[in-house]
């Protein structure tokens, strides 16, 4: 069976965002029209499968039926169009005007570089009114559109990094070097699961290397070595690039009342331009906020914050700016769930996990049948959990050394990137250099794995109901298979 092209179905890719960074394949549709009430259906299943939580934020191409689909179905969701396409389309809506890459230069300035809605609005008159563009239909409808893809009236709200679909295009990229338009439909589900594969393969490795491996701090600041011990490397060097942009910032105190003060950053950004932005530092609430928004944004502190920091002498940052969404520390519970690609190297733990859901799946439709059922579940649980808590607890009193050589071992079997199945794609190398590397870490740092122990079990025990995939933002996009597309159109 041929899809895409002989059926003309639509693939739409559900796409999020781990503690690394990286790109994480959620889910995928395919989808034989993308009428409202078509996405309306595909939303309404996808809030099923997540237990009736909608994300935070909701990242799309421009396409009118989505936004009326998810205003119907997830009305406190924050939608976000994409940037890129937006833009994308500038030499196609403009073709009649003089000049249309001035234009696109233009426009592009004003959306990333005004850094307040007023300045946005003036910005936007101006650029109008140079490339005489006032009566153009198809940029006022974008005005009226701005709250949904101009990013001074979203970047309040968290995005984990996303601005564009681009991560979708990636995903998209993937299957077409290895789907074409012959392709069947069991074809594409073996490289659906390949690219699920790969993507989980990515991020064991980068939990291994981020359990085994330290990234030295570039300066002496005790803020830096917070992030340093918190973050996952790749969100460690996002946070060093903001300390290293803090060297071409000059702070100002503008006025101080009260423990507020407010300060102006002037930020240089070429030879002869500096940028000015405002932040505030509230010494009561130790509380610091920038203009620029990429703590709200992207969770990272930002230059301008840094730098008003190292101003008021500030040596820790509050808990609130180490978000637990970057921590390298959290372990999450789908860590536990079998997947068909990693069934054959399944692993005691994660055998033992699978026959205990197994069973109390059949207990808890059981009892969800009545109130009276559920209380009688409920007190069981709550027995359990002592019983299990006070076995645990006995068994730390009495720990050896020969006990913390086990728990090494079950950490270490963990965090190890299992080798998985390539099937058709090119093999990774990343892992057996990687082997290498913490095998030699590994023995050069037996102490300090020990001690890292405790923190891990910590962390594990503590976070246990938090699930990075739940509940967060997420980009979507579809893309319809264009006639002598020589690939499936996902
Ligand atoms: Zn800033």
């Amino acid at each position: 069976m041929v899809i895409c092209f002989k059926y003309n179905l639509v693939c739409g890719s559900f796409v999020g965002v781990n503690h690394h960074g990286q790109s994480t394949l959620l889910r995928c549709s395919l989808m034989k029209n993308e009428e409202i009430e078509s996405f309306k259906w595909l939303f309404q299943c996808w809030l099923r499968c997540m237990g009736g939580n909608a994300p935070k934020g909701f990242l799309t191409d421009q396409c009118a039926s989505m936004k009326r689909a998810l205003e119907a179905c997830m009305p406190t969701t924050v939608h976000r169009w994409c940037i890129w396409h937006i833009m994308k389309k500038i030499p196609s809506k403009l073709n009649g005007y003089k000049g249309h890459a001035d234009i696109e230069q233009e426009m592009s300035q004003v959306v990333w570089n005004s850094h307040s809605k007023d300045s946005f609005d003036r910005n936007w008159n101006d650029f109008l009114l140079n490339f005489g563009l006032a009566d153009n239909k198809w940029l006022s409808d974008l005005y009226e559109d701005h709250h949904i893809w101009v990013p001074i009236y979203l970047d309040h709200h968290f995005w984990a990094g996303m601005r564009s679909t681009q991560r979708n295009e990636s995903m998209h990229s993937f299957f077409n070097k290895y789907i074409t338009r012959n392709s069947s439909l069991i074809q594409f589900l073996k490289q659906y699961d390949n690219c699920l594969g790969s993507r989980e393969q990515a991020e064991r490795e980068s939990d291994a290397a981020d359990f085994h491996t330290v990234i030295p701090c570039a300066t002496k600041s005790s803020i830096e070595a917070q992030f340093q011990d918190a973050y996952t490397h790749a969100k460690f060097r996002e946070v060093q690039a903001q300390f290293r942009g803090k060297a071409n910032c000059i702070t100002r105190l503008k006025n101080s009342a009260l423990g507020y003060s407010v300060y102006e950053v002037g930020e240089q950004v070429s030879s002869s331009i500096f940028n000015k932005f405002v932040v505030t530092y509230d010494s009561v609430a130790v509380e610091v906020k920038c203009q620029c928004l990429l703590f709200e944004s992207r969770g990272i502190v930002c230059r301008h914050a840094l730098s008003v920091l190292s101003f008021k002498q500030v040596s820790q940052v509050s808990p609130r700016y180490i978000l637990e969404r970057w921590s390298k520390k959290v372990k999450r519970r789908h860590t536990h769930i079998k997947s068909s690609h990693d069934e054959p190297l399944m692993e005691p733990r994660s055998k033992r996990f699978d026959q205990l859901v197994f069973r109390s799946q059949n207990i808890c439709e059981f009892a969800s049948e009545s109130e009276e059922l559920t209380a009688i579940l409920h007190r069981a649980y709550d027995n359990v959990m002592a019983e299990m808590e006070s076995l645990k607890v006995k068994r730390k009193g009495t720990s050896s050394l020969s006990h913390e050589d086990a728990n090494l071992e079950s950490v270490n079997e963990l965090q190890s990137p299992p080798r998985i199945r390539t099937r058709g794609h090119p093999k990774n190398m990343l892992g057996s250099k990687l082997d290498k590397q913490i095998a030699n870490a590994t023995k050069k740092k037996k102490t300090k794995v020990l001690s890292e122990i405790n923190l891990f079990d910590a962390a594990s025990a503590v976070h246990s109901n938090s699930s990075q995939y739940q509940g967060h933002v997420m980009n979507y996009q579809f893309r319809v298979p264009a006639a002598g597309d020589n690939s499936l159109g996902v």
